[in-house]
């Protein structure tokens, strides 16, 4: 009888099992661990959630001292997308939810679903739906392990310094005004934005850019900037901003566009951290500004780049900090989100640490995996970046819509906008370079 060669059978990888198990309370080495395990073929980790792949009737002994929060005995990566939360509320979300967190979902699409073409972002975003890679991290809790850093005493100061009854007031001032980037009202607000930054001593500009209109052609829309001039290093500029304008389910709508978490949340912020940090007198320059046009496009974050590019100064700016939607918990366990690209991954644990110090109530989920907002525009110029944001915005019922109103954000908004002003204010002050009080203030009646 001849020897036959059989070829080697074909991998079973239409076999293959998945489960998602909790990792909540996994130390980073165990998570390693599990993926490493022999019975897991590839992951794929959620923040809190982990997602192993392996063998059919395999893939539970890969972790079996955790939690499963969910298997799919056939599982086929080809089905899987990657969703980001954004502004999909008009029409329901196609698929099956089987892992979330912080501003990303995996959801499981039905053959029939995967050959209509999927709903974008809003405005022309096309970064909603993503394949999936093996072995990749999209988002991930931050672990400390080790006890958090024990706080310096000068930063500590200027922490404290962030009152949060003053940010809610500011908030809801904001919010009286139709913010919608089409609407007469959008200037009023401009100029009391304009009037706070004037009030600290910032030197104040309303650079305008144009963006496209409701009914074609094109309007004229401000920026507002307050800018600090650094005692020392001038030229080193630091960004902190959020868009003040609003929209409501429509985002044509030039009425009943309250946007009191999206975004007056983000621009009262801006000014509470003014507000603070001038007092402190920082080395370096930093540019406090609220953005128009964000909800059409990102237009004012994009214009305010090109004008950076256009003078000459983008080599000045050194770090830039995005706030959209920091108010909002829909319970007393606050989370928020860190994002940016893997680029800065020193800069998001430096936001981490910070808050694992100065805000230890905040639960942080890291992402290197950022969209839509006003982050986007600097990252994409090479800019050290970071857009913080709450991650219950999806479960928010008044997100993008008329009852966006500063009671609707309800009894965490303290809170949960104190815990993302106080880390923020960290890491800023940090960079910046600040002088304690005592000095600053000795500072400021020998300028006088
Ligand atoms: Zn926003």
């Amino acid at each position: 009888m001849p020897i036959i060669d059989l070829p080697a059978p074909p991998p079973q990888l239409a076999q293959e099992s998945a489960i998602v198990v909790d990792i909540r309370h996994a130390d980073s080495a165990q998570v390693a661990a599990h993926k490493q395990d022999a019975h897991v073929r590839w992951w794929l980790e959620l923040g809190d959630q982990l997602l192993l792949v392996g063998a059919r009737g395999e893939i539970r002994k890969a972790a079996p001292d955790r939690e499963v929060l969910g298997e799919l005995v056939d599982f086929d990566r080809s089905r899987m997308r990657l969703h980001a939360l954004g502004c999909a509320r008009e029409s329901a979300t196609p698929g099956r939810l089987i892992a979330r967190s912080g501003r990303w979902e995996l959801r499981e699409l039905s053959a029939a679903e995967l050959r209509n073409p999927l709903p974008a972002l809003h405005d022309g975003h096309a970064e909603e739906w993503r394949e999936i890679e093996p072995d990749s991290t999209i988002t991930w809790r931050y672990r400390t392990d080790d006890a958090p850093t024990a706080a310096d005493p000068t930063i500590q100061s200027v922490v404290d310094a962030i009152d949060t009854t003053r940010w809610f007031a500011d908030l809801s001032t904001l919010a009286d005004w139709d913010r919608s980037s089409y609407g007469p009202e959008l200037a009023l607000s401009r100029a009391w934005i304009e009037t706070r930054f004037s009030g600290l001593g910032l030197s104040v500009s309303a650079p305008a850019f144009t963006m496209p209109g409701p009914g074609g052609g094109q309007i004229s829309v401000n920026n507002v900037i307050g800018q600090w001039t650094g005692t020392l290093f001038p030229e080193q500029w630091i960004i902190v901003g959020g868009h003040y304008d609003s929209r409501n389910s429509s985002s044509s709508s030039t009425v009943n566009t309250p946007g009191a978490e999206d975004n007056a949340s983000g621009c009262a912020g801006v000014i509470e951290l003014a507000r603070v940090l001038v007092g402190f007198a920082p080395e370096r320059s930093i540019l406090f500004m609220c953005y128009a046009g964000e909800e059409q496009g990102l237009h004012g974050s994009y214009a305010h780049v090109q004008s950076l590019q256009a003078s000459g100064n983008l080599a000045k700016v050194q770090a830039v900090v995005t706030m959209d939607m920091i108010g909002y918990s829909a319970d007393s366990q606050l989370d928020a989100v860190f994002e940016s690209y893997s680029t800065w991954i020193a800069y998001l644990n430096q936001f981490a640490a910070a808050a694992a110090t100065y805000a230890p109530e905040l639960q942080v989920t890291l992402s290197t995996n950022p969209f839509g907002s006003d982050h986007m525009p600097y990252l994409q110029a090479g800019k050290r970046t970071l857009l913080a944001i709450e991650s219950d915005y999806d479960a928010y019922p008044w997100y993008h819509n008329s009852g966006d109103t500063p009671a609707h954000i309800g009894a965490n908004a303290q809170a949960m906008g104190g815990a993302i002003l106080k880390t923020s204010i960290a890491v800023i002050a940090q960079i910046a370079g600040i002088n304690d009080r005592i000095f600053a203030s000795g500072f400021e009646s020998s300028a006088n």
